[in-house]
């Protein structure tokens, strides 16, 4: 069996969540444009709460930003739990105009919701689940979303709440397709800008190739540590990355294996003899500053 999870050269930057004044962000969509592309990001998303946006006046060669939105709305039955959605428009397959400035309006249930925002041609990405006190079957239930927040930076600053890879492995148990990405979800309030993003290995810098390449999941996500390469050869699975600590390779039914430095040295690569019966691998990069990178899965299939 052979399968890479990456075929271009090219790589780019981005975030996939954040705010401005336009919701509840503390600076201007000028200003969040600028401290993204002064700290070397490629592309980013405003996902405002409830209001389409598409900001392509700050487009140029070398930065891009995607129409976006936030959606959100409580779990029947539960005060304690909510859903929130980002929706980020679809513009490899469609030539369906983004809405800009337009607020979205809510269906009777959470899962209507999100097929309205289907509809509309955007993609959706699962934020957040643990802000947002959702059970495992709450995010089961929904259907339609092509990722689901593993790191959410704002909630990781407010409250500790940000780190999710527990819900998608849940779902990626059940057969799920569905990719992990990390965000800032940025409201400039806290220090939440440029601290969990997506590289995503595309052919340019446009919206349909960042797009696609986002939908087929040919990205990973990071804080800190690079991968380079994450593949199938045979009976192994490789990844090569920057200096880290610990790599860990996450699988099921397998259990996978982690792989640890020894004090004072660190790890590069790492080698994983699969089984051939695993549902899924994918890998986790940790340097010693707890720093992580996670790759998407491959799935093997039976
Ligand atoms: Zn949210
Ligand atoms: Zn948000």
């Amino acid at each position: 069996m052979e399968h890479s999870a990456f075929e271009f050269d090219k790589w780019f930057k981005g975030n996939l969540h954040c705010h401005s004044t336009v919701s509840d962000g503390r600076l201007d969509p000028r200003s969040v444009a600028g401290l993204y592309r002064g700290s070397g990001w490629d592309f980013l998303a405003f996902t405002e709460h409830e209001i389409y946006t598409d900001l392509e006046e700050f487009n140029d060669e070398s930065f891009l930003v995607l129409p976006g939105i936030e959606i959100g709305m409580g779990v029947p039955g539960h005060v304690d739990r909510c859903h929130h959605i980002v929706g980020i428009h679809r513009s490899f397959d469609s030539m369906l105009e983004s809405k800009h400035m337009e607020s979205f309006s809510h269906e009777d249930d959470f899962q209507g919701s999100i097929d309205r925002l289907l509809d509309a041609d955007y993609m959706a990405v699962y934020c957040h689940p643990v802000w947002s006190r959702a059970q495992f079957q709450d995010v089961a239930e929904l259907d339609g979303f092509f990722a689901i927040e593993i790191f959410n930076n704002g909630c990781v600053l407010e409250s500790h709440t940000g780190l999710g890879a527990a819900y998608w492995d849940y779902l990626l148990r059940q057969g799920r397709i569905v990719w992990g990405v990390a965000t800032d979800d940025a409201h400039h309030i806290l220090p939440d800008t440029c601290g969990g993003w997506v590289m995503v290995n595309a052919s340019s810098l446009t919206r349909a190739d960042i797009t696609k390449a986002l939908y087929e999941g040919r990205f990973y996500s990071s804080t800190g540590p690079e991968i380079y390469a994450f593949e199938i050869q045979g009976d192994k699975c490789l990844v090569s990355c920057s200096p880290v600590e610990s790599i860990h390779f996450v699988s099921y039914e397998r259990r996978g294996r982690s792989y640890h430095a020894f004090p004072g040295r660190q790890l590069s690569s790492a080698v994983h003899k699969l089984h051939g019966d695993e549902v899924y691998v994918r890998v986790e990069c940790v340097d010693r500053y707890g720093r992580t990178a996670w790759s998407n899965p491959i799935f093997l299939g039976k």
